[in-house]
């Protein structure tokens, strides 16, 4: 069977890679030169709405994913007209759109920080008059890894509108909260869902640093699948979908956004489950079956950002070490380390050691 990835980024490349001892056979399609799994497989280089190449993907593969969510709705509109693509292009456009994806959390009952819509100075200014300074100013579209995003108790005196080229904007009320987690689910064409426990992520800057899983608490456990399966059924979904939580000082989760595809926060899984988030999302939309997930130990998972550390110096250490071939730029994801420790003391300890190691 081939399967289509649109991009080639770090996700693809564990999405092939993680997929060696199968049948499968994967074309990607990336604009950029030499991207991290051009490496591993077949990669044309054309832009995402380049006719020609998505009639031959649609010619030679059997079904489409997607490696990022800032795919073009209208590409994977084009692709659905003519082949299987897994998640729709209605499921992946709501993701898109940070507005969307908070009336779908509402519209499926789960609870959204307040917020409201911004779109020239005058609105921003009643919408802090409202919301107050303790706010965040996001862009709807477009923003990863806290980019386009401003802290207005932080920032005074910019043009956020030009600074950040949109007028689709978002004015946030920052949540207090005690924790970040995350819950990773796939679901199957059949209506099957499988889940992986919840994890804790630890953000720096609006960025993944490193996460822990198991996050154990088996009651939020529960309400966060419940939350999962309310969204992705209401999205006929099929594949990974990742919902990103904050838990606040009051135990409650409020739902802050989601992924349409596998996530940084479930890279553990490739040392610490017996299915990982890549062959489980590759199995779904491949319309295979999966039987259950199970998970082994205790994980953690450290993102290795800006600058490759020289690793002779945790040579000691039992770890798996990821590197997605991308050059050093501030801030950039260029790899990541997993732990996998029976004893979860000793994970941390270690955990530690590594990221603090890489963070100098
Ligand atoms: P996002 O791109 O929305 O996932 O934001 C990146 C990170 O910024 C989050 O993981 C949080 O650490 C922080 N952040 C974003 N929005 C809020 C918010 N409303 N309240 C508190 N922290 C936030």
């Amino acid at each position: 069977m081939r399967i289509g990835i649109l991009g080639g980024g770090q996700l693809a490349m564990m999405m092939v890679q993680q997929s060696e001892d199968t049948n499968f056979d994967f074309l990607i399609l990336d604009p950029t030169e030499s991207p991290p799994a051009s490496k591993y497989a077949t990669c044309i280089k054309a832009e995402y709405d380049d006719i020609g190449s998505l009639n031959y993907i649609a010619d030679e593969c059997d079904v489409v994913t997607i490696d990022f969510e800032n795919v073009p709705a209208d590409t994977l509109r084009f692709l659905e007209k003519r082949i299987v693509v897994a998640p729709s292009s209605s499921a992946v456009e709501i993701c898109q759109d940070r507005l969307k994806e908070k009336e779908l959390f509402i519209n499926c009952g789960i609870p959204v920080t307040k917020y409201t819509s911004v779109y020239d100075n005058d609105s921003l200014k009643a919408s802090i008059d409202y919301m107050g300074k303790n706010s965040i100013l996001k862009t709807r579209f477009l923003g990863y890894d806290g980019k386009n995003q401003f802290d207005m108790e932080k920032v005074d005196g910019i043009d956020y509108l030009k600074e950040c080229k949109s007028n689709q904007l978002i004015l946030e009320k920052k949540v207090d909260f005690e924790k970040e987690i995350s819950i990773i689910g796939v679901r199957m064409n059949t209506g099957k869902i499988l889940f992986y426990p919840l994890v804790e992520n630890i953000h720096k800057n609006g960025i993944l640093n490193y996460s822990i899983a198991p996050y154990d608490d088996k009651k939020l456990q529960k309400l966060a699948e419940e939350y999962h399966k309310k969204i992705s059924d209401k999205l006929n979904y099929v594949g990974v979908l990742v919902i990103e939580f904050f838990l606040d000082k009051n135990g409650i989760l409020i739902a802050n956004e989601m992924a349409p595809r596998v996530h940084n926060s479930g890279h553990w899984t490739n040392e610490g489950a017996n299915i990982n988030q890549f062959q489980a999302h590759i199995k779904a939309v491949a319309n295979c079956e999966l039987e259950s997930i199970s998970i082994k130990n205790h994980s953690a998972m450290v993102n290795i950002l800006s600058k490759k550390p020289d690793l002779k110096n945790i040579k000691d250490f039992d770890y798996a070490y990821y590197d997605y071939n991308k050059s050093e730029r501030h801030n950039r994801k260029l790899g990541h380390i997993t732990l996998n420790n029976k004893n979860r003391d000793k994970l941390m300890q270690d955990l530690n050691t590594v990221y603090n190691f890489i963070k100098t």
